[in-house]
C-alpha cells in the first residue's frame, strides 16, 4: 500500500461503528471485511450479544480486532470525539442530509481522516439507523444498489466501504476530495462542539420566538444540515455561539428579564 502522505495514517483516524448489531456473527464478519481491507478500528454501539462465540468465529483470525473493539451504549458517545461521521444506510431516508455513493464518500472520510477523527456508522440488520441516530451523521452514503432490493447484509456492506477506503487511502498525493476552505491553523469542531451549538442555537431560536407556535423540527434539521455541511472550525463555532449569547441577552433585556 502507498504510504499517504499524512502526518499521521489517515487509516488509523477511521473507526467503523456498528450500531445496535442482532446477529453476533455479523460482528466478526465486519472485524474480517475491515482486517483484509487494512483497517484496525471497530466500535460497537450496545450490541445485541457481545462478546459471542459466533462472533469470533465468523472473525476467522480477525479476532484481535473483535477483542479490540470498542463498546458504548450509545452513538453520540461513540462518535464525540469525531470531526466527520458518514451514517450508512440501505435507503434514502426523509431526514435530508447530503448523500454520497461509496466512493466519494471514501475520498471525502480519508480527507477528513487527515485533521481528524472519522466515524462510519452502519445500522441494525433489520431497522437500519433511526432517524435521531442519522441527525448525529454529517452525510449519509447510499450504496446504489439493485433499487428494489437495496439492502445489504451488514458485513456485506462495510466490506464494500471498507474496500472503498482502502482505494482512497491508496491514492498517490492524497484522495481526490473537495478542498476545505478552512485557515489550516483551525482544527475543525468536533462533534460534541456542534451538538452543544445545535442546543444552544435550538434554545436561542426559542428566546427570540423564531417559530411562533410552528414545530421546531423542521427548521431545525435544515439548520442542522446547513452548519454540518458547512465543516466549521471550532473558532467558527466559538464565534457563532458568541452571536446566539448576545442574541439571548437581547432576548432577556426585551422582555424585562434582566
Ligand atoms: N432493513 C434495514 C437494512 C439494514 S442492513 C433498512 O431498511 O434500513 C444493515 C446496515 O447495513 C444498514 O443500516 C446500513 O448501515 C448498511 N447497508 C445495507 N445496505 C446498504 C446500502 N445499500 N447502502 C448503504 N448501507 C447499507
Amino acid at each position: 500500500m502507498n504510504t499517504p502522505a499524512f502526518p499521521l495514517p489517515a487509516a488509523a483516524r477511521l473507526r467503523i461503528v456498528l450500531v445496535g448489531t442482532q446477529h453476533p456473527g455479523n460482528i466478526g464478519a465486519a472485524a474480517r471485511a475491515l482486517k483484509t481491507m487494512g483497517l484496525a478500528r471497530l466500535v460497537l454501539v450496545a450490541p445485541e450479544q457481545f462478546p459471542a462465540d459466533e462472533a469470533f468465529r465468523r472473525a476467522a483470525g480477525a479476532d484481535d480486532l473483535l477483542a479490540a473493539a470498542g463498546v458504548v451504549a450509545t452513538l453520540a458517545e461513540a462518535v464525540a470525539d469525531c470531526r466527520y461521521v458518514l451514517g450508512c444506510t440501505a435507503r434514502s431516508r426523509r431526514v435530508q442530509l447530503e448523500e454520497f455513493e461509496p466512493r466519494q464518500a471514501a475520498a471525502q472520510a480519508v480527507a477528513m481522516a487527515a485533521e481528524g477523527e472519522v466515524a462510519l456508522v452502519f445500522g441494525r440488520e433489520r431497522t437500519g439507523l433511526t432517524n435521531e441516530e442519522l441527525q448525529l451523521c454529517h452525510a449519509a452514503v447510499h450504496i446504489p444498489a439493485n433499487p428494489e432490493y437495496s439492502s445489504l447484509n451488514l458485513a456485506a456492506a462495510v466490506q464494500v466501504l471498507a474496500y472503498e477506503l482502502r482505494l482512497a487511502l491508496r491514492e498517490p498525493g492524497g484522495p481526490a476530495a473537495a478542498p476545505e476552505n478552512r485557515h489550516p491553523d483551525e482544527a475543525p469542531a468536533s462533534h460534541a462542539q456542534l451538538e452543544g451549538f445545535f442546543a444552544q442555537l435550538g434554545q436561542t431560536l426559542d428566546d427570540i420566538d423564531f417559530h411562533k407556535g410552528r414545530t421546531p423540527d423542521s427548521a431545525m434539521r435544515k439548520l442542522r444540515r446547513l452548519f454540518l455541511r458547512a465543516h466549521p472550525s471550532e473558532q467558527e463555532v466559538r464565534l457563532l455561539r458568541g452571536i446566539l449569547a448576545d442574541a439571548q441577552r437581547m432576548a432577556r433585556l426585551a422582555d424585562g428579564r434582566t
